[in-house]
């Protein structure tokens, strides 16, 4: 079988079925920027379909213990771990990126499948002090119903697995909705799935277009809980549609992340992490780090290095490559076109500002890393998020001007600080508005096991995955029991 093939279907009721209307969307390959296949467009008949088997099916799958279902997540873990050059391979296929960061990637999804099969054998709830006597009160974890998964194509293998394996152990029915840029992991996690024994039904995918299959899943009255990874313009559509209909809805969405860099940073350690917050997957990733804020005393040494160590990086799809391609053509022109635009406001460009143009990567969708200095802590793109290999710097005078221009945006994802000093360290991680503040390294998310999310434009407070996912997919139900002394 080729990585990708020609057509792909969608995963409905453990069947691979074209989308009713029969069309299909283009998808492209980004690195040589040539289609690739195409998937089937589905629309709100399609999303239909899948929810209707996901509601037949989730009964069954929750009446199965939980720590039996962890040893199906076990067993999807096993499979995507022994065929990781494979499953790799299709991640590293669709996205453009080299083999080696889609295996990197397979490893994170397995980790946490792992972390959610061991939840199986937990899924903790409480026993509560009641001040009535002969009363005991306790807390379980009951499936929501049925999950509709909406998620962002820059890590398509983790993407899938921080939402499915966390619904999947919960006792939820499922349907996917994956990103159009990158169908094909989703599509490979279901087949997976199936062949581990989950029972046909429980994990749906659909393909298409936003607007035509997934916001039919927000607004379909048997999906019980909605979670969204992506931008915060559609995130705030969808809490709109959720909001309307009281349904229970996690956003994990954009952000404008700080990295920071004090007077008494080891410069050299901190240049090699802002490379890699800034640059690593193409700048994809909502933790990037795409705002580097400087102490003034070593504004002009930083600067010089990290742009010497911006210019040396490769790009292209092999093991030895740094980054490779965005995810499509239209999230390049919009890079250019905001590059453009704040060159015209007076912004300077230390390195990139353009599509590569060396012959072997000018018909894929690569941008070279851009650093910008010079835009203004109101400007556009202080603010606006451009999701690639895009970083400006800005002076700051003293600890409390980089705090404030850290928290400058309306953004609270992930933030950084790079100091010796114990005391600026955590007073930054107090002060900081983000969900994960960092000492001395990169911007960046979380493990499976750690709660990942934001404030403000970044999120509804919302966290995935770790323990706290459960709260997502399950609802909690108080049960009162009364023992009556007399019963004896
Ligand atoms: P996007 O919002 O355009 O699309 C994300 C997903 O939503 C896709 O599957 C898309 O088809 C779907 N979608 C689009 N319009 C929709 C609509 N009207 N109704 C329902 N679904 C719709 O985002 P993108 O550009 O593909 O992804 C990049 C964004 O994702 C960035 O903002 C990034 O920061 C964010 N992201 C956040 C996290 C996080 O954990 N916070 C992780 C990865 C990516």
């Amino acid at each position: 079988m080729t990585t990708i093939p020609g057509t792909l279907d969608n995963h409905i009721g453990g069947r691979e079925v074209p989308a009713r209307s029969g069309e299909r969307i283009q998808k492209f390959d980004p690195y040589t920027g040539k289609l690739q296949s195409q998937i089937a467009r589905s629309s709100a008949a399609d999303v239909d379909d899948a929810v209707q088997a996901a509601k037949a099916a989730q009964p069954g799958w929750a009446a199965v213990p939980a720590v039996q279902r962890g040893q199906i997540l076990h067993r999807i873990a096993n499979i995507m771990e022994a065929r990781a050059d494979e499953f790799g391979a299709v991640v590293a296929a669709e996205t453009g990126k080299s083999l080696k960061e889609g295996k990197g990637e397979v490893g994170a999804a397995v980790q946490c499948a792992r972390f959610f099969a061991g939840e199986g054998q937990r899924l903790f709830g409480r026993t509560i002090p009641s001040g009535t006597a002969g009363k005991l009160n306790l807390t379980v974890r009951t499936p929501a119903g049925v999950a509709g998964l909406i998620i962002a194509a820059n890590t398509p293998a983790a993407n899938v697995a921080w939402k499915v394996f966390p619904a999947l152990i919960c006792g939820n029915g499922v349907v996917l909705k994956a990103a159009e840029d990158t169908p094909f992991t989703a599509g490979w996690v279901a087949r997976a799935a199936a062949e581990a024994g989950l029972p046909a039904g429980v994990l749906n995918v659909v393909h298409g277009l936003g607007a035509e299959a997934g916001e039919p899943l927000v607004l379909h009255d048997a999906v019980d809980v909605v979670s969204f990874t992506g931008s915060t313009r559609v995130g705030r559509r969808l809490a709109e549609l959720a909001g309307a209909r009281l349904k229970k809805i996690s956003l994990e969405l954009g952000g404008k992340n700080p990295f920071v860099v004090m007077d008494d940073a080891d410069l050299d350690k901190a240049v090699r992490w802002a490379v890699l917050s800034a640059f690593s997957n193409a700048g994809q990733r909502c933790a990037a780090g795409s705002r580097i804020i400087l102490h003034a005393p070593i504004y002009d040494a930083f600067a010089q290095k990290f742009v010497a160590a911006t210019r040396a990086l490769r790009l292209g799809n092999g093991d030895g490559d740094d980054l490779g391609p965005v995810i499509n053509a239209r999230q390049l022109a919009n890079m250019q076109a905001a590059v453009d635009r704040a060159r015209e406001r007076g912004a300077r460009v230390l390195a990139g500002g353009a599509r590569a143009d060396a012959p072997e990567l000018a018909a894929g969708f690569f941008m070279m890393p851009t650093i910008l200095e010079g835009v203004a802590a109101e400007d556009e793109l202080t603010h606006s998020e451009l999701f690639g290999p895009i970083t400006c710097l800005y002076r700051a005078d003293g600890f409390e001007h980089a705090l404030e221009l850290a928290n400058g945006t309306a953004y609270g994802l992930t933030a950084c600080i790079h100091t010796r000093s114990f005391d600026r360290a955590f007073l930054f991680c107090e002060r900081v508005r983000a969900g994960v503040a960092v000492i001395n390294a990169g911007t960046h998310g979380s493990e499976a096991h750690m709660p990942f999310g934001g404030r403000g434009l970044s999120g509804n407070g919302t966290r995935e995955p770790g323990t706290e996912a459960l709260d997502i997919y399950s609802e909690l139900k108080n049960i009162a029991v009364n023992i009556d002394p007399s019963g004896t």
